[in-house]
């Protein structure tokens, strides 16, 4: 195991100063809701580097981008050093049979040891021949990764309740992964997931040795445990029944409630008004655009049309 001392080292190599990593170890304690006091623990902890293997199976890529872009600049660097990234499509440098060895080896050698984080809806109708990965559907491979792991994490509304890929008509029978292979999932959902509660949620169980606490949906409650609608900035002007009543008019440039153009917020259980996005600078409500539910179940079918009242 390396030691505290190792990670501000290996870190500096990459650039990223120790003031940085402390910055890194605030803001997880920020997002687990524990107080600063755990921060020296969570620098410890992340030192503990558990194999990781990401599983890609029907999605588009966008979990991922939101992890490795969208958050603070030197944050990529912190979580990439923080997991043992054993296996990832989108970011390894190996391709084709040395990928899929390396996958092998790793579930091999690390039986009920790591960490698999899952991207992507299953299909399964036909038993699963709608998505294949070096001949083997992506059943098959969610079967074998996903149950010789620790645990699993799945990330983005497609692996956490279908998604996009499991909206009607469904013609490839689509489901999540825990559904689909017959598991308990940690679901960290969003249409994408922030990459904040994704890294605190691995942060959490080198921490504490488990998984966070979760919801019936099995998100965790660190994110999901409230209302986006209660913590809104515009809740006021929903208060005082100041609504924008169309994109451009007056109550839009006031900054009033936006439930009237088809806010989900009152139904949606999230942080983003907590963390935000783009390095903490802003979330879609605060920019004017209505919540659209990206992290409830089934939200392409259950809270569309988009942009209308309910
Ligand atoms: S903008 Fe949405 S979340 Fe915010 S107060 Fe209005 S309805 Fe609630």
């Amino acid at each position: 195991m390396d030691s505290f001392i190792d990670v501000p080292e290996r870190l500096a190599l990459k650039g990223v100063s120790r003031r940085d990593f402390m910055k890194f170890c605030g803001l997880m304690a920020t997002v687990l809701g524990l107080p600063m006091s755990f921060v020296p623990k969570i620098a410890h902890a992340v030192a503990k580097r558990p194999p990781v293997v990401w599983l890609h199976f029907a999605e588009c890529t966008g979990c991922t981008e939101s992890f490795i872009r969208s958050t603070h600049p030197w944050a990529a660097d912190i979580i990439l050093d923080t997991i043992d990234l054993a296996y990832h499509e989108t970011i390894m440098a190996a391709a084709g049979d040395q990928a899929e060895e390396i996958l092998e080896k790793t579930v091999k050698d690390n039986k009920g040891k790591f960490i698999c984080i899952a991207e992507g809806a299953i299909p399964t109708k036909d038993k699963g021949v709608y998505g294949k990965i070096h001949g083997k559907t992506f059943l098959e491979i969610g079967n074998h990764v996903c149950k010789n792991a620790l645990a699993t994490i799945a990330v983005g509304n497609c692996a956490c309740s279908g998604g996009v890929a499991a909206a009607k008509p469904n013609p490839t029978e689509c489901k999540s992964v825990a559904e689909a292979i017959g598991i308990k999932t940690v679901n960290l959902e969003g249409c994408p997931p922030n990459a904040d509660n994704m890294v605190a949620t691995v942060v959490h169980f080198l921490l504490f040795g488990k998984m966070p606490a979760v919801d019936d949906l099995g998100r965790p409650l660190f994110a999901y445990g409230y209302l986006i609608h209660d913590n809104c900035p515009r809740r006021g002007h929903y208060e005082n029944e100041e609504f924008v009543q169309e994109f451009g008019d007056e109550g839009a440039a006031k900054g009033w409630c936006l439930l009237k153009v088809g806010c989900a917020g009152p139904k949606t259980y999230h942080n983003c008004p907590k963390i935000k996005w783009n390095q903490g600078t802003n979330w879609p409500i605060e920019a004017g655009h209505p919540c659209i539910g990206c992290s409830e179940p089934k939200f392409w079918d259950e809270m569309a049309p988009f942009y209308v009242a309910k």
